[in-house]
């Protein structure tokens, strides 16, 4: 059986990690690279340090709208789609790849599966929510990390071809925090355990008005403790497009720095006295590791993080991180939302069941 799998951004790069692996004892895989993220601290470093296979196709997307990112992504998967000839087309997650990946498939008639299937923040201006909703009605094979996903898809008359495989991104917490654990994180710059924040920001909602842009500089210098800040290049860009940059880097307790690689950044993770953050995955991995997380959001696809007490919803308003920040306390036991750790098993025997 042969799959092409598509990724292009760092959350996909560390989901292939885990899902590679236990794909390639089953089947063929065909790994295509986007190019969607073509920074080196954002793609090259996370496959070396998770030693994903080298991509077999890269279609050099490059900069761009998410709209000219989609045609062009669709104008090049089709040739080497058809020439591939694939049983099965994966993609993962919800960004411009996945839905490129997605109509490229049902455009070919190529059986889709997607991998964290079933996600919603019922927010349909958010391009990931129109990315996921599109792909999963696409999906012949939906590959649903958590009950809740489950049943969003059923709300939407999605039952067929669904199945419950836990989160692909706890395997590879699992598999490669004792590698991260070992790395001097914090230490190494003179942080103490548990005495400082981690912070990442980079959704478009936070970085595309000024206003908004406003609101994030507003937070960033509301925070009066030690905190590391691992700037994604987009917010970067905005922020010193937006003439901001220079404020928050002098904030005093503020340490800015590139995207560090994915073992320094579960380093700094597991260190942390609580992440402040806008990212999806991030918000997990502090459910994984224990670390309490405030979401500068005001809505989550990880709903049982919040329902559970474990993730504090704040938006991006500096009253509200700061409370939320004053009390970090959390149930002792968590659940198990997001599986065993043996997703990508699961998700890999799926996929060949399928196309038996
Ligand atoms: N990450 C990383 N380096 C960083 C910041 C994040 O390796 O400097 C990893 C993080 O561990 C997680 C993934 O990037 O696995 C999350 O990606 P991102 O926040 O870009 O996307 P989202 O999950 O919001 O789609």
């Amino acid at each position: 059986m042969r799959i092409v799998s598509i990724v292009g951004n760092r959350p996909q790069f560390v989901k292939a990690a885990p899902l590679s692996r236990a794909l390639r004892t089953r089947v063929d895989e065909v790994l295509v690279h986007s190019g969607q993220h073509y920074d080196p601290e954002l793609a090259d470093l996370i496959f070396d340090e998770l030693d994903i296979p080298a991509p077999d196709h890269a279609l050099g997307v490059g900069p761009g709208s998410p709209l000219a990112q989609l045609a062009v992504m669709c104008e090049r998967l089709e040739p080497l789609l058809v020439a591939e000839a694939p049983d099965m087309v994966l993609v993962y997650g919800d960004t411009t790849t996945t839905l490129a990946g997605a109509l490229a498939a049902a455009k070919l008639d190529i059986p889709l599966g997607h991998v964290e299937a079933g996600l919603r923040s019922f927010d349909r201006s958010m391009p990931e929510e129109q990315n996921r909703v599109v792909t999963d009605h696409l999906s012949a094979l939906l590959l649903c990390p958590t009950d809740t996903a489950v049943a969003n898809l059923a709300r939407e008359g999605l039952t067929r071809g669904v199945h419950q495989v836990g989160d692909v991104m706890l395997d590879a917490s699992r598999m490669f925090a004792p590698v991260a654990g070992a790395r001097p994180g914090p230490a190494a710059l003179g942080l103490d355990p548990g005495g400082y924040l981690l912070v990442t920001i980079h959704r478009a909602a936070a970085t595309d008005t000024p206003e908004a842009l406003r609101a994030m500089v507003d937070v960033l210098t509301a925070i009066e403790e030690p905190a590391v800040f691992p700037v994604h290049p987009r917010t970067r860009h905005k922020l010193e497009a937006g003439g901001l940059w220079d404020e928050v880097a002098a904030h005093p307790t503020l340490r800015l720095s590139p995207p560090v690689g994915y073992l320094d950044f579960t380093a700094l993770l597991i260190g942390a006295r609580a992440v402040v953050t806008d990212s999806g995955g991030v918000q997990k991995e502090a459910y994984f590791q224990g670390v309490p997380c405030v979401t500068l959001r005001d809505g989550t696809e990880w709903v049982e993080t919040v329902e559970g007490g474990f993730n504090t919803l704040t938006g991006m308003d500096p009253g509200r991180v700061r409370a939320a920040l004053a009390d970090l306390s959390m149930p002792a036991e968590r659940p198990p939302y997001y599986g065993d750790g043996r997703a990508a098993e699961r998700i890999a025997e799926a996929v060949v069941a399928h196309g038996a």
